[in-house]
């Protein structure tokens, strides 16, 4: 006990001089504060880090607290395990003495038991005695002897049961001599143990002690250590602090102007984007006003524009014609009679070149289609005519020119490759299709034939019947052909029965349809009437597709009879056509319909505000040249006949009939009717200055009136 005590007086000296220690520690720290207070920076930026070291001092400080409490905690530790070591050993000494007690109270009654042991050895000797004297007495000694017996039994009874104490108490002892030296090995052990806990906690104690002197030691030093750098510190931050100053300051400029201009943006861009704004719409308003200026320029430009193609239709007496020269083909043979005579302009589709007889004669018509020409091209020409009927106009479309130069090709077409009678329908439908949401429109198709001055009905049940040509009994003045048979269309396959019917009735009826053909003209008459459903304004219009007879002149030696009555009839109507195509454009007061079935038939497609093509087919081939100049001077005369003072003055020739047409033939232009030679003079031809000087004339009129 007394070297613990020592050694804890030893300690309490020890903790006493650190808390001296740390005492002076904590006086020098306040010395030093109070001398950083008497020299403070006035209005020093390093005060912040100042407070910042003031705070790691705190810090500092409140570690050595908490070491010092941790000392306090291990003094208080070491009175405690000195308390319990002092316990243990005052309990030990207990514990020794209740076992020398226990020890002393086993040997007492070890003795007792053996001095009884001893007693009972001494009894028997006694009793045998006894049963001696019983054995000589009376039976009164028997009976006495009996209960001497009894009670011998019950003593040797009792004998026995002491020796059995005697034994357990023999073992009893031995047991206690056991545990005896069981307790003492244990008191040995505990006393050993005790030896080892109390070097032990001397141990634990040195390092305890040792730990904290490391403790305060180490702490003071990182204390001084830390002050120390902290006093760099401040001093390095001191200086940085100048030579910060003045780059903070130009910072601090360069920062508030930034911050002025971030301020000023969104106002700058607003403003900017308003400008544009305001710029962008001032340029689509001025796109808009110049856009309306256009559009209305435009309109004035198209109002113009249509005023001036209806005075050319008008001037041109809505008569236009075309040519087309069709294909050199194995029917026209080899050598020299199937070579090409035609040729074109490639600046001018509607000039034309003939190379007759070594001579090249140009013909200017309103378009020339050349052999390469698609049925697709020709139409396209075409459709405009076409799709006025739908509007109320009567439109004629003839095709004129010798036999095989192409006419029913032209009109009628192939299967494969249709001409304009069924592209014409076809057109006719889908347009009145685009139509539908306001007008009913029927179509019908009627076709007819002249023959010998004879019309009749292609699609009737008596083809043979001749129709006659009435005027309507309404008083209209407008015709009409009692009997003539109307199919109403609606459909390709419609227009394709009515086309097969008429072929077929066309076939049987003529032994040869080439011949027939030829010498007949083959009319297509298709009729628009149109309903507004919502005014009730009702149009009328008919498109009538004529492929006319050929134009050669036949039997003009040696026909006789039927051949030749043909042959007159054929040219009585073409001149006829001529005539009243001439008088037409030419505008003159009486236009001589009645010459023939097929002008009077047309009549009212043919005057007022009707239109009419005629399309004059001819051959290239070198043998056809003749036939081919015939149709082409046909073609240029319907053309060239004008308005003005010069056609006023043709009016007082009659238009050339078709034999004038064959007589003047040879004399090209010396005739009386060659007043309405070609206007542009190309004809070269020997007396050509005549009509050169005829059109320069015209020219210098037209650019007056
Ligand atoms: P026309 O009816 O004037 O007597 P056709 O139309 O019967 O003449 O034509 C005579 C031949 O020439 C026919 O075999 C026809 O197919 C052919 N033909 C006419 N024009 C053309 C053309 N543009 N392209 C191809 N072949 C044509
Ligand atoms: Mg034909």
């Amino acid at each position: 006990g007394t070297d613990a005590e020592k050694h804890r007086d030893l300690l309490a000296a020890e903790n006493e001089r650190l808390r001296q220690e740390m005492k002076a520690c904590e006086g020098e720290l306040r010395e030093l504060r109070r001398l950083q207070q008497q020299a403070p920076c006035r209005d020093c930026p390093h005060l912040q880090e100042n407070a910042g070291l003031q705070e790691q001092l705190s810090q500092l400080q409140r570690e050595a607290e908490e070491t010092r409490a941790k000392l306090v905690e291990l003094d208080l530790e070491v009175q405690q395990k000195t308390n319990r070591l002092a316990e243990v050993e005052l309990r030990l000494k207990d514990s020794l003495a209740e076992r020398a007690e226990e020890e002393e109270r086993l040997s007492r009654r070890l003795r007792d038991s053996q001095e009884t042991i001893a007693s009972l050895k001494s009894q028997p000797q006694q009793i045998k005695y006894i049963i001696k004297t019983v054995e000589v007495e009376s039976a009164k000694a028997k009976q006495a002897l009996c209960e001497t017996q009894s009670r011998n039994q019950y003593l040797q009874e009792q004998v026995g049961m002491q020796r059995q104490v005697l034994k357990e108490m023999e073992q009893q002892l031995q047991s206690s001599q056991k545990t005896e030296a069981q307790l003492r090995a244990q008191i040995m052990l505990y006393e050993a143990e005790l030896e080892r806990a109390h070097g032990q906690m001397l141990e634990e104690m040195q390092t305890m002690e040792e730990e904290k002197n490391r403790a305060i030691e180490e702490a003071f030093s990182r204390a001084q250590v830390e002050m120390k750098a902290v006093h760099e510190n401040l001093a390095g931050v001191r200086t940085n602090l100048l030579t910060l100053q003045p780059a903070l300051r130009t910072l601090t400029h360069d920062y508030n102007s930034l911050k002025r201009q971030v301020r000023d943006f969104p106002l700058l861009l607003q403003e900017t984007l308003r400008s544009a704004r305001a710029e962008i719409s001032q340029a689509i308003e001025e796109v808009h006003s110049t856009n309306r200026e256009l559009l209305r320029k435009y309109r004035r430009e198209l109002q113009l524009r249509k005023k001036c193609h209806n005075e050319l239709v008008r001037l041109k007496g809505n008569i236009r014609v075309f040519g087309r020269v069709r294909p050199i083909t194995k029917e026209d043979g080899e050598g020299p009679e199937a070579s090409n005579a035609v040729t074109f302009d490639t600046d001018d589709d509607a000039v034309l070149h003939l190379l007759h007889k070594g001579k090249q004669v140009s013909f200017e018509l309103d378009k020339v289609f050349p052999p390469q020409a698609s049925q697709e091209e020709v139409f396209q020409e075409v459709q405009a005519l076409v799709t006025s009927c739908i509007d109320g106009y009567n439109v004629c479309i003839f095709a004129y020119g010798q036999t095989g130069a192409g006419k029913t090709y032209t009109m009628e077409g192939t299967a494969a490759n249709p001409g304009i009678n069924q592209r014409a329908l076809q057109l006719l439908f889908s347009e009145v299709r685009g139509k539908a949401a306001d007008w009913d429109y029927a179509i019908t198709v009627s076709a007819a034939e002249i023959y010998n001055e004879s019309l009749r009905d292609l699609l009737g049940k008596e083809p043979q019947e001749k129709l006659e040509i009435k005027l309507c009994p309404d008083g209209s003045g407008q015709l009409y052909v009692p009997g003539l048979t109307e199919f109403r269309v609606q459909s390709v396959e419609d227009i394709n029965k009515v086309f097969e019917f008429g072929h077929v009735k066309r076939v049987t009826e003529c032994t040869n349809l080439n011949e027939h053909s030829s010498r007949s003209h083959a009319l297509l008459i298709i009729t628009v009437r149109g309903l507004d459903r919502s005014t009730g304004l009702r149009t009328t219009g008919k498109l009538n597709l004529v492929d006319l007879a050929g134009s050669e002149r036949v039997g003009r030696s040696g026909a006789e009879g039927s051949r030749l009555r043909e042959a007159q009839h054929i040219n009585k109507s073409l001149s006829a056509l001529g005539d009243v195509i001439y008088a037409l454009r030419s505008r003159q007061g009486h236009v001589p319909f009645r010459n023939s079935k097929l002008t009077y038939l047309l009549q009212d497609s043919l005057s007022g505000d009707s239109k009419t093509l005629m399309m004059v087919q001819v051959s290239p081939a070198e043998k056809n040249t003749s036939e081919t100049l015939c149709s082409l001077k046909f073609a240029e005369r319907v053309r060239s006949v004008e308005l003005g003072p010069v056609s006023r003055k043709a009016e007082l020739a009659s238009w050339p009939s078709q034999e004038q047409l064959e007589v003047t033939k040879g004399l090209l232009g010396d005739s009386p009717g060659s007043a309405a030679t070609p206007g542009r003079g190309h004809t070269s031809h020997s007396s050509g200055h005549l009509s050169s000087r005829s059109a320069s004339i015209r020219r210098k009129l037209q650019t007056s009136g």
